[in-house]
């Protein structure tokens, strides 16, 4: 147990303020680690943000940013877009491929792919576009509309653009209009029948596709999308349907348009073994492929590198326990050595690598508007003649309470508190009574949480105490919109304060959202085991705003949230760095989120109609003389505004 925890459990302020530093920041909130090199706390307590690789000088305060944002007319929550970020993923994941083509003697070539899923904001897909220009990097679309965006998106015509996904007709006759424009598109099949139905539309319009084969591998993915390999996937071919696919495009005297050997293990792949073994079945079933004649020139190796989330470089769900470096050389290595063993040509390596790319670059920025406390009730706890017993024999274990009995007193203080539950629906106790007894029993966990910190032994049942005694940060954001996955999958982000990291957080809070849903709550965090239940903060002080920061928001949570309560999306900023300017930034773009006429009209309503309604409305109040005119006026200009403004609380 590290210092840092231990003290933190026992709360004890002064040890811990004391012992304080930057470095406790680092060990508690692990920003270097989960960081990436573009995320830090700096020297001021705030957290740094350095987008370049290549230019570490460039350091961004992120409390400037906020600063910034804060100032003009942005309300918050924002989500903030480094777009330094994507493109130093971008040029990293092609640098490195490169280099090690270079350094194993690699006789293919890389070609990446983005696959738009992960974040189809125009924006993101304009920016890695351009960055991956040099490298030839291109799109990987898996649905129509992703497609109908990449082939408009995609104009390196050197880059490939790679159909994966179920495909109708349709679908087919867009990837062979790529084709007609010169795209370099290859139409992964997924399904046997999308063979005979490409095969009929490529006769009929006189176009030659290009095509590729997604093979249902053996070896599973691990973590938790798993699933999405083995011999129950969803997608893919089989060995026996990719011979008899071959067969049947030599019949159709088409056999010169199999391209490409497909495959993808599962997205967050948390351990390098999967990668290794994904690798090593994939290059035989490549080799023996070619020896047959069939004239492959890439193989894809899917997605599923993963983001460190919680920084503990381990096969957690929310981890990984390798790095870029390794799962590169794993895929080149892997593919050389085999492809010599057998005499066969090395291929082309593709690959769709989207959560890696995109996670670093944008963080959810909100404020914490309130604060909910469990032991903050408190009532006049005074004797009265004629209480019920269970009054006074809580109150005679908070005056009896030392450190020889505090664990018979917490056990003591439970029981009572289950009875007077009890008592009071079978109306024995009175609505004071039971005031009394709450305040009581927060005010003994209280002291015994003191108490049992000065004990150089905890015992078990006590270590839930400061479970029970923490508060829920209240933050004014939706999880729901900006963080599905710790919603649906249990996914751990790295949440942090942006300031005041010098200083020593001595709170532990879960964190709950504003929408009216009990689900909308965070409380799985980065913690010495696997995940921890709470998140140190800071005390709340007052006229003072604190900002806390969800970052990796780049990869799927930037696109995936719902209209749970209508809240919507949120403000955006964009930020580019700068270096001729004193704060090394300068705010590019901001795209508006919802407003609630746009959430409404989205439901089907119209906001017009509403406001005339509304108007209609207190025109009647007046007319009764109920409100004087000028205040209706202000009233409706009032809802109409409403209507016009923000989702989230102002
Ligand atoms: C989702 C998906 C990807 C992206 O996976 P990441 O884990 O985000 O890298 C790549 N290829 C296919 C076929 C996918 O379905």
């Amino acid at each position: 147990m590290n210092v840092e925890k231990n003290t933190i459990e026992n709360n004890n302020a002064t040890e811990y303020t004391n012992e304080w530093s930057i470095e406790s920041a680092e060990k508690t909130y692990r920003v270097n680690r989960w960081g990436n090199g573009y995320f830090s706390v700096g020297e001021h307590g705030c957290i740094n943000v350095t987008p370049r690789h290549d230019q570490p000088g460039l350091s961004i305060n992120l409390q400037e940013v906020v600063d910034e944002i804060a100032a003009t007319d942005i309300d918050f929550p924002v989500v903030i877009r480094f777009h330094d970020i994507l493109r130093s993923q971008v040029e990293r994941l092609n640098r490195t491929f490169r280099s090690t083509i270079e350094e194993a003697d690699y006789e293919g070539r890389y070609f990446g792919v983005f696959p738009v899923k992960v974040n189809q904001m125009r924006e993101v897909i304009e920016e890695i576009v351009s960055a991956g220009k040099r490298f030839d990097y291109g799109l990987e679309a898996g649905s129509k509309p992703e497609l109908i965006a990449a082939l408009a998106y995609n104009t390196n015509k050197n880059s490939l653009t790679i159909l994966n996904g179920y495909k109708d007709e349709e679908y087919l006759k867009l990837a062979l209009l790529g084709q007609k424009i010169h795209r370099n598109t290859i139409i992964v099949i997924e399904k046997y029948s999308e063979l005979t139905k490409l095969i009929s539309l490529s006769k009929s319009l006189g176009i030659k596709p290009v095509i590729g084969l997604r093979v249902k591998m053996m070896v599973k993915g691990r973590g938790k999308w798993e699933s999405s390999s083995g011999e129950r996937a969803k997608f893919g071919l089989s060995i026996a349907e990719i011979l008899n696919a071959i067969d049947l495009l030599e019949q159709e005297n088409l056999k010169d348009t199999i391209k490409l050997l497909h495959f993808h293990i599962g997205s967050q792949l948390t351990d390098i073994r999967a990668i290794k073994e994904a690798v090593q079945e994939s290059s035989l079933i490549y080799t023996q492929l070619v020896k047959q004649g069939v004239p492959l020139e890439y193989v894809d190796v899917g997605g599923g590198l993963a983001v460190d989330y919680d920084g503990s470089q381990s096969t957690n769900d929310s981890s990984c326990n390798y790095d870029l470096t390794e799962y590169i050389a794993d895929i080149i290595y892997g593919f050389k050595q085999s492809c010599d063993l057998e005499s066969v040509q090395h291929p082309h390596i593709v690959s769709e690598s989207g959560r890696a790319m995109t996670a670093h670059h944008s963080c959810v920025i909100t404020k914490i508007v309130g604060e909910i406390q469990p032991s903050d009730k408190s009532y006049n706890t005074r004797k009265k003649t004629g209480e019920h017993i269970i009054v006074s024999n809580i109150r005679e274990i908070e005056n009896n309470l030392s450190s020889d009995n505090f664990q018979e007193s917490f056990n003591d203080v439970s029981q009572l508190k289950e009875q007077a539950m009890q008592a009071f629906k079978l109306s024995v106790l009175t609505l004071e009574e039971l005031a009394k007894i709450e305040t009581l029993y927060w005010r003994i966990l209280n002291t015994v949480e003191k108490v049992s910190q000065a004990e150089e032994f905890i015992p078990e049942e006590l270590k839930e105490i400061p479970e029970m005694l923490s508060s829920q940060y209240l933050a004014n954001f939706s999880v729901f919109q900006s963080a599905a996955d710790s919603w649906a999958i249990d996914q751990v982000l790295p949440i942090v304060p942006i300031a005041r990291l010098n200083e020593a957080p001595l709170k532990l809070c879960s964190l709950v959202d504003i929408t009216c849903d009990s689900d909308g709550k965070i409380d799985k965090f980065i913690g010495d085991e696997e995940v921890s239940k709470l998140l140190p903060l800071h005390q709340l002080n007052d006229g003072e705003d604190y900002y806390i920061g969800l970052f990796l928001t780049g990869a799927y949570q930037d696109v995936m949230g719902d209209m749970h309560n209508l809240f919507g999306r949120l403000n955006e900023v964009h930020i580019v760095s700068y270096d001729d300017d004193p704060k090394d930034f300068y705010i590019e773009e901001v795209v508006k989120g919802s407003a609630v006429k746009n959430v409404l009209s989205t439901m089907q309503y119209t906001p017009e109609i509403m406001a005339q309604v509304v108007k209609k409305e207190i025109d009647k109040q007046i007319q009764r003389g109920k409100i004087k005119p000028r205040e209706g006026v202000n009233w409706i200009d009032f809802y109409e505004n409403c209507l016009d403004g923000y989702t989230y609380l102002k």
